[in-house]
């Protein structure tokens, strides 16, 4: 921009330069020549003039030769007069003796004199000038003029474009920072004025420019964090539902499982079981929107456990082959040899993902076969895990977007299936933070083949093993009965533990405050304590934290956190505030029993003392 008016300043310059150089040629040299000139012709008449008075005397006298010699020196002393003459009034030639050459026609003067006294002509002088050597030193003193002339132009245009060149560099310089400020986020670095020349014009947009880059960088942090309170919001939102949900769930499952295991009429055995599906159906649903929303919001945490991937698979197998069975559908495991026994990973994600994959497979294959496969893809570095199934398959175009949360495929087909199309959003999204993929390749009518490829871990990268298959193996003797300790304030869930547990064969105690509980324990030994961690005025946290400060023994009595809640954290600060193990509801025998073996392996009935490190931090509902 600046070198374009550098270069408009020199061509005006260059043409001020050539419209004087042009007057000055064309117009004030002749004038100034013509002038010269004339000065020059008048000194000359002057001259003659003064001559012809001088030689008057001789002529009056007749002294011709006087006359001539005065001609003569005059002559000798203007080498510029070629020609001098002087005649006598009749024509008599009286100087020189014979007529001279006559001069060139280039740049002469002719003058004449008529010497005259009282109206009579005496004699007549003639003289010749060349005016060549003033017309020359003429133009060379023009000449001069106009190279002096050119020199200071060509300085003053030459200081003149470094002059602006600076003061224009500078401006652009200034703009060029501000620029740079803005790209690192300063909206305030200092602008050239807003002059009318280009750079000043330049930076009355560019200062436009960037408000309208600040106002909308203003207005999109305001959106993110309107988008981010939204998402907070809702996932606050969706925890807080789940856990109100859960809590009926709470009542219903275990309370049903006690129906299943008493005697019924085949009437009452099938409204149990539809009371038990339906129950554990909705649960299903709400741990995946629980699951959904903890991953959007990044909560998710994993867990680096070794593992052996072909039990795992079997485990699953065996889950799910009522399903297939009930299809009359074969299940198959098949693990090649070379795929490590044991690897390391999040042993319960790649489960959940595994079960939602053969869930899928099973629901969607009316016969055939569904196949889980383990094999060692891409060079030996990646595990690859495939279901395989004989279904009714995936339309291509839908293929793309299963993997989408909420997509299922729109079929009349389809809809004969039940679910929340969160199941492979779930999975996409659980083999993501596992640092892999996932993927299916489907044909309609024929089948699917769901893959997932996880970065292979194998056991030497195994920093402390949890020793949780020690617990596992550890049983509790059919015959030992605990005294237990349950706390919660909500009657319900006091009714519904103390009915499982009771149906166990435990002697069962409530309360339902954390304050009351600690009383209790003050006075009386427990076994086990079944702590709720929300609860009014003294929570499960403070109540276990106040029972760890009491003298020993009492301190020492196992506690069992219990919450709606699956979050990690709540777990985490559970166990941080001396709890042995946590148990998210709704409760079930199952889960019961695991945690009371695995405390009574580590704490046998009637004896005292923390126990041991490895089984406090198995978290039971992983199990
Ligand atoms: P849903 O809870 O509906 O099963 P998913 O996210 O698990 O949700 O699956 C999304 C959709 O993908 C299903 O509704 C179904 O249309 C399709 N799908 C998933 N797995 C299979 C399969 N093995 N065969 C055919 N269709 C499948």
């Amino acid at each position: 921009m600046w070198g374009n008016i550098q270069q408009r300043f020199a061509i005006l310059m260059l043409m001020v330069a050539l419209l004087f150089g042009s007057v000055f040629t064309w117009v004030w040299v002749p004038h100034i020549r013509d002038m010269v000139i004339n000065i020059q012709k008048r000194e000359i008449d002057n001259q003659l003039e003064v001559l012809g008075d001088g030689i008057l005397p001789f002529l009056l006298q007749r002294q011709y030769a006087a006359v001539y010699e005065t001609m003569q020196s005059v002559q000798d002393r203007h080498p510029d007069w070629p020609v001098l003459e002087v005649y006598l009034a009749d024509g008599a030639r009286l100087y020189p003796l014979t007529e001279p050459a006559a001069p060139g026609n280039e740049n002469i003067s002719v003058h004449e004199v008529t010497i005259s006294l009282r109206g009579e002509d005496l004699a007549h002088i003639r003289a010749v000038v060349s005016l060549q050597g003033v017309v020359q030193s003429l133009s060379r003193q023009t000449d001069g003029l106009i190279i002096l002339f050119g020199v200071i132009f060509a300085g003053g245009i030459l200081s003149q474009a470094l002059l602006l060149g600076m003061l224009v560099r500078r401006r652009a310089k200034l703009l060029l920072k501000a620029a740079n400020e803005v790209a690192r986020g300063n909206f305030r670095a200092a602008l050239p004025p807003e002059t009318d020349d280009e750079i000043g014009q330049l930076s009355a947009g560019f200062s436009a420019m960037r408000d309208q880059i600040e106002d909308k960088e203003k207005s999109l942090i305001a959106a993110r964090e309107r988008a981010e309170a939204a998402a907070t919001a809702k996932t606050q939102f969706l925890a807080t539902m789940s856990h109100e949900i859960r809590t009926p769930l709470n009542g219903v499952i275990p309370m049903a499982q006690l129906l299943a295991d008493s005697d019924l009429t085949p009437e009452q055995r099938h409204c149990v079981d539809v009371i038990q599906t339906s129950a554990s159906a909705l649960q299903t649903i709400i741990e995946d929107i629980l699951d959904f929303s903890k991953l959007e919001a990044g909560r998710l945490v994993l867990r680096n456990d070794a593992f052996s991937l072909g039990d795992l698979m079997k485990e699953v197998g065996h889950m799910l082959s009522p399903q297939a069975f009930a299809q009359g559908l074969q299940l198959a495991v098949k693990i090649d040899p070379n795929v490590p026994d044991k690897i390391v990973g999040d042993k319960a994600r790649v489960r959940q993902v595994l079960i939602n994959l053969v869930g899928n497979a099973i629901k969607f294959t009316d016969r055939g076969r569904v196949r889980m496969h383990a094999r060692l893809a891409e060079g030996g570095d990646t595990i690859e895990l495939r279901v395989l199934d004989t279904g009714i398959g995936i339309p291509k175009e839908d293929q793309k977007v299963i993997f989408d949360r909420f997509s299922q495929v729109d079929s009349s087909d389809n809809r004969r299936f039940q679910g929340t199309g969160l199941g492979l959003a779930i999975c996409s999204e659980l083999v993501r933070h596992m640092g892999g993929q996932i993927g299916v390749k489907s044909r309609l009518g024929h089948g699917s083949i769901f893959w997932v490829h996880l970065p292979l871990v194998t056991m030497p990268e195994l920093v402390a093993p949890v020793s949780f298959e020690i617990c596992e193996t550890c049983d509790l003797p059919v015959e030992e009965y605990l005294d237990i300790l349950i706390v919660d304030d909500n009657a319900l869930n006091l009714d519904v533990v103390s009915a499982v547990l009771a149906a166990m064969g435990h002697k069962t105690n409530t309360v339902n405050s954390g304050r009351k509980a600690v009383d209790m324990v003050k006075t009386r030994k427990f076994d086990l304590v079944l702590m709720d961690l929300q609860m009014p005025d003294m929570n499960g946290v403070q109540a276990t934290e106040a029972i760890r400060r009491l003298p020993p023994p009492r301190n020492s009595v196992p506690i069992v956190g219990l919450s709606a809640s699956t979050s990690e954290q709540d777990s985490a600060v559970a166990l941080a505030a001396g709890m042995d193990s946590f148990l998210s509801k709704p409760l079930s025998r199952p889960k019961l029993e695991a945690v009371l073996r695995r405390l009574h392996c580590a704490v046998p009935a009637g004896a005292s003392g923390p126990a041991p490190e490895t089984c406090r931090e198995v978290s039971v509902n992983q199990a």
